[in-house]
C-alpha cells in the first residue's frame, strides 16, 4: 500500500491510525541560479518517504509554503519566487493540520522540517496543540540537518570548508541532496564559483539587497555531487529511524 495519505481512500488511512504520521513542511524559495524553487519541499518529501518506507509511517500532503526566508539564512524575501507566509499563518496552518490528524485517532506524529526558518512557528503550534488536546498525541519535530553526525559533515565538507549551517542555502548539502532526490531539477552547468555571503551576527530591517551575493547562494555550492547526498541521506535516516525507535517504541 501507498505511504502517501492523499493516495489512499479514507478506510484505508482510518486503518492506520496506529501507526506513525509523518508530515512534512518545506517552502517556496529562491535556491540560487542553479537549484529549483521547490527545494525545501522537496527534502522534506524525500525524507519523510524514505523514513516512511522504513518504519511503515504514513505520509501526509507536504506543506510547501512556510516562514519568511531570512537573508542570512536563505536569501530573504527581495528574490522573486521566494513566497513566505507571515508567523502566525504558518503557527494556525500547522495547529490545524495537526488537530485533524489528532481528530482521526493518530497519536504518534513526526514533523519532517526542511526549512530553517519554520522550526519556532512549528514548535509554537506543538505547544498550543497539545495544551489543547490534553497531550494526548505525542508529536516530535526534527529536520535534516540537526541530526545529522558531525563525522558526516566532515565528509561532506572534505573539498571545501564547512561555511556553518545558517550559509548552506543552495549550497554543498541542498545541491547534493538534489542530485539524489531530484537530479532533473538542478542545474550543474550554473553553478558559479560564487564568493561566501558575508555573515551579519544581526537583523536589520529593512532589508537590503546587496548584503547578499547576487546569486542568491549563500556558500558556495562546487564539490556538490550524488555521492555526497547519499551519504547525508544514509545516516540522516539512520538518525530519523533511531529517534522513532525511541519515542515511539517502533
Ligand atoms: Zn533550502
Ligand atoms: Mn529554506
Amino acid at each position: 500500500m501507498t505511504h502517501f495519505m492523499q493516495e489512499m481512500t479514507w478506510k484505508e488511512y482510518a486503518s492506520c491510525a496506529d501507526k506513525i504520521v509523518i508530515l512534512p513542511i518545506g517552502a517556496t524559495e529562491q535556491h540560487g541560479e542553479h537549484l529549483p524553487l521547490c527545494v525545501d519541499a522537496v527534502l522534506a518529501e524525500g525524507f519523510s518517504l524514505k523514513l516512511a518506507e522504513q518504519i511503515d509511517g504514513i505520509i501526509m500532503p507536504t506543506l510547501r509554503y512556510g516562514y519568511k526566508s531570512k537573508p542570512m539564512s536563505g536569501g530573504g524575501p527581495l528574490f522573486p519566487g521566494t513566497v513566505d507566509l507571515n508567523g502566525e499563518t504558518v503557527i494556525k496552518l500547522v495547529y490545524d493540520v495537526l488537530t485533524e490528524i489528532i481528530r482521526d485517532g493518530f497519536t504518534k506524529i513526526l514533523i519532517m522540517n526542511a526549512h530553517f526558518e519554520n522550526e519556532a512557528f512549528i514548535v509554537e503550534a506543538m505547544d498550543l496543540v497539545t495544551r489543547d488536546t490534553n497531550g494526548i498525541a505525542k508529536i516530535l519535530e526534527t529536520n535534516w540537518w540537526d541530526p545529522m553526525p558531525s563525522h558526516i559533515i566532515d565528509q561532506v565538507f572534505d573539498e571545501i570548508p564547512f561555511p556553518g549551517w545558517a550559509l548552506e542555502h543552495a549550497a554543498v548539502t541542498e545541491t547534493s541532496l538534489m542530485l539524489y532526490f531530484k537530479p532533473e531539477l538542478v542545474h550543474m552547468d550554473r553553478i558559479t564559483d560564487t564568493k561566501n555571503a558575508e555573515y551579519m551576527p544581526y537583523y536589520r530591517y529593512p532589508i537590503c539587497k546587496s548584503d547578499i551575493p547576487e546569486t542568491g547562494t549563500l556558500a558556495s555550492a562546487a564539490s556538490s555531487s550524488f555521492e555526497r547526498g547519499k551519504l547525508i541521506v544514509d545516516s540522516v535516516l539512520h538518525e530519523l529511524v533511531r529517534i522513532c525507535e525511541k519515542e515511539f517504541n517502533k
